[in-house]
């Protein structure tokens, strides 16, 4: 048996009951196969496949919080520390009923490549909570926040562990939770990512995880000759990184004609109103019927019967398709219908949200397929530059953090462009982002000896 499925083996052995975790493992270590292979001798020696799928470390631990009838209410907490070989751990806080230990771990795993694949010093970690902070007022929110910091304070830092936003978790809960931080360890550091502007947040870090997408959407266009001008994108998602998505591709001169959310979406074919959808996903916190409601063009379509509420953007004509609300919401049907209906390239903005054969259908057929921990690296990215302005106390200009994103994910197209020709797998740009960032967490691995 080769190394790659002895360990695949064993990581099913060791979290049966985590499917999700399984899922990221297996896709990374199969793209990594020629690699692992031109080094099997030293990576086995080391254990290197074994030491990166456990994480250094993982806590759970209660929330107990009030609501606002003074009932006590409990909720689970998660911080995972996966791999701090090239810098601290860094990755966000998802606040999500469905959030369960094998969806941290699986998102705390694809950490470690995505945030290599930055260039910038930064490791693989992940948290969050099985709270759902839907229909919750203000106060308990604070009062959920200022909880799970008090005991998830007890295992960060600036230089130790720096969680950022995620799912749920906005410029709200992060000002909340700073300020829990602050109040317990009496340090006013760059101890959350994601922060507001006044107390040391960066600009365009809001925009990032969306822009950044479209910058490498747009190279990768580009270097297949093509541009952004006239392209029509289904975009899934009605949150951070969709708004920022469409909002990025429009400016580019394509028209978005759809989003989701959890109960519904939209198919708006005179393209998407993004003032609007901010105003209502944003300050109103709404369901997409309001958008439906204020725009007359727009149509909107409720959760479908298989409970798959995104599922048919899917199924618009489109050049351009960009998932970007969570995991696994395009599935090999949808995979099918895109192909058949001519779309060229699919790049991700949330976090595995395509299954594993419904990629694989996009690249044996022709469709430029590039994943989450390259496509949407630029919110962590830019997370990472927000830390930079943290610790020299100094704020950067809108251009200024916007210029150096748009740099960073030109290089990380080219990088994952070129790891997948050096292995014989031109255009395969999933194998290209794990090879890419699996060498240089490797390389430190292997300089920092046994740990
Ligand atoms: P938000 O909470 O801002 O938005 C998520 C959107 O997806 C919402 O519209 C939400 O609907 C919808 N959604 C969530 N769960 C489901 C579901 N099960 N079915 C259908 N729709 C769903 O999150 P973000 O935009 O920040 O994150 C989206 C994705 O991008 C996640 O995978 C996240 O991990 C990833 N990501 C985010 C980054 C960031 O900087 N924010 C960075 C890198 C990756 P509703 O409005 O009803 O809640």
């Amino acid at each position: 048996m080769s190394y790659v499925d002895e360990v695949l083996e064993l990581v099913k052995k060791k979290n049966a009951s985590e499917p999700e975790f399984i899922q990221a493992v297996t896709e990374v270590l199969n793209s990594l196969r020629p690699v692992v292979e031109a080094n099997e001798e030293l990576y086995r020696k080391n254990a290197i496949l074994e030491r990166i799928t456990e994480p250094d470390r993982q806590f759970m631990f209660r929330v107990p919080w009030v609501d606002d009838k003074g009932q006590v209410q409990v909720n689970r907490g998660f911080r995972v520390q996966f791999n701090n070989a090239i810098g601290p751990y860094k990755g966000g806080l998802r606040l999500h009923p469905s959030v369960n230990l094998g969806i941290i771990k699986f998102l705390g795993f694809e950490q470690i490549f995505k945030n290599s694949l930055t260039s910038l010093p930064i490791g693989g970690g992940k948290g969050g909570s099985d709270f759902d902070p839907k229909g919750k007022s203000d106060r308990e929110i604070m009062a959920f926040c200022q909880s799970f910091m008090t005991e998830l304070s007890k295992y960060i830092g600036a230089d130790v562990d720096v969680p950022a936003g995620d799912i749920g978790t906005g410029a709200r809960e992060i000002g909340f939770m700073f300020g829990q931080y602050k109040r317990i360890r009496g340090t006013f550091e760059g101890v959350l990512t994601g922060k507001g502007l006044t107390y040391g947040g960066s600009l365009a870090r809001t925009e990032a995880t969306g822009y950044g997408l479209l910058y490498l959407t747009l190279e990768l266009m580009k270097c297949h000759g093509e541009s952004m001008e006239g392209k029509t994108v289904v975009v899934s998602g009605a949150g951070n990184v969709a708004i920022y998505a469409t909002q990025k591709a429009q400016q580019m001169g394509a028209k978005v004609v759809t989003c989701s959310d959890s109960t519904g979406w939209i198919y708006d074919p005179e393209g998407i109103d993004v003032d609007l959808l901010r105003e209502v996903k944003e300050v109103k916190r709404a369901r997409l019927t309001e958008y439906a409601a204020a725009r007359p063009s727009a149509e909107y379509h409720a959760i479908s019967a298989d409970n798959r509420s995104g599922a048919g953007v899917w199924q618009i004509k489109c050049d351009i398709a960009l998932p970007c609300a969570t995991q696994n919401e395009l599935l090999l049907d949808d995979a099918k219908q895109l192909v058949a209906n001519g779309c060229k390239c699919v790049c991700e903005g949330a976090n595995m949200p395509t299954t594993i054969d419904a990629t694989e259908y996009l690249q044996a057929n022709g469709v430029w397929f590039v994943g989450g921990k390259a496509a949407n690296a630029g919110g962590v990215a830019t997370s990472a530059l927000e830390m930079s302005q943290n610790s020299e106390r100094l704020s950067w200009s809108f251009e200024e953090v916007d210029a150096k994103l748009q740099g960073i994910m030109v290089n990380i197209y080219h990088n994952i462009d070129d790891a997948a020709r050096r292995y014989g797998m031109e255009g395969n740009y999933v194998a290209g982002a794990n090879i890419a960032g699996f060498e240089k967490v490797v390389n430190a691995m292997l300089a920092q000896g046994v740990c």
